[in-house]
């Protein structure tokens, strides 16, 4: 017990928010925050955060604009400004935005604060420091900077045609391709094994061994995990929150990811664990054959 305690434990650590989280997020802020005008952006502590901009550009470009829309692409969250200024956040291992009054206790590992005119601060709070702010004038150069970085999105873009299409001519081992953010985006480890345990399909499978009909189950398996990931607010595996501060509630219902050598909750199995590419995968056994 002590065994899976560990492995437990580093598995949160090297876990990060997936779509179903930032889309929480998305959703969280977008009932509070949508109509409200930035009073000032301060508190950046971390320049690293902003690879292409600064403390001074944002407020330049954001104060006394209003907040028109809350989105999210992939893993990254976007905020919408009044004359078509973009924030995309990415808040990769640690990172949280939280809603707080104006008048709240300062939090630890704050680097950055939006203030708005109804006395609300967004604050980044991010622990490992890894995530990012990037600012966009247009929602051209915010379109050109997803489609160098992202794939079809896992929630809205796919379907089976699209995932037999992207799938042609490639012979990556399906997991890791699940991963590339290039290939799909929004999807990493947990909802991965999630969605291949779903499918029935073994993560060492490679692209070109898989059938037709093995492709549209793994695309239905993808959009229900992710869909039900979403309804219940997100997987608290390590630090995630919501913009209220509150943890999701779907890692209760987890069937493969980080339980190693606990039963596969369809045939009993004890659920196996392998590296592929340094990242832990979970499955069952049984019902995943390797071919
Ligand atoms: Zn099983």
């Amino acid at each position: 017990m002590a065994g899976a305690a560990r492995t437990s434990a580093r598995i949160a650590r090297s876990w990060m928010p997936e779509l179903p989280e930032v889309e929480t997020t998305a959703r969280g802020l977008r009932e509070r925050i949508v109509g409200h005008k930035v009073v000032r952006i301060s508190g950046v502590d971390w320049p690293r955060m902003l690879p292409q901009t600064s403390e001074a550009e944002l407020n330049a470009a954001l104060k006394r604009r209003s907040v028109i829309s809350v989105g999210r692409r992939g893993k990254y969250l976007l905020i919408e400004f009044d004359r078509d200024r973009w924030l995309a956040i990415h808040r990769k291992m640690s990172g949280n935005l939280l809603l707080r009054p104006a008048n709240a206790a300062s939090e630890a590992h704050t680097h950055l604060e939006i203030e708005f005119n109804d006395r609300m601060l967004l604050r980044f709070v991010d622990p490992r420091k890894f995530g990012r702010v990037y600012l966009y004038r247009s929602s051209e150069e915010l379109t050109d900077f997803l489609a160098d970085h992202l794939g079809p999105d896992s929630l809205i873009d796919l379907n089976a045609e699209v995932l037999v299409e992207k799938l042609r001519g490639r012979r990556g081992r399906i997991k890791s391709l699940l991963l590339d953010q290039a290939f799909l985006a929004g999807i990493g480890n947990l909802y991965a094994d999630e969605a291949l345990w779903e499918a029935k399909l073994h993560p060492l499978r490679t692209a070109d061994s898989l059938s037709e009909g093995e492709i549209k189950r793994l695309a239905i398996a993808i959009k229900q995990v992710l869909v039900v990931g979403i309804e219940r607010r997100g997987t608290s595996f390590s630090s995630y929150r919501d913009a209220d501060g509150t943890p999701g509630e779907n890692q209760e219902f987890l069937n493969a990811y980080g339980r190693e050598s606990l039963p596969c909750p369809r045939c009993g199995t004890p659920i196996s664990r392998i590296l592929i590419g340094q990242r832990s995968s979970h499955f069952c056994p049984h019902c995943q054959p390797c071919l």
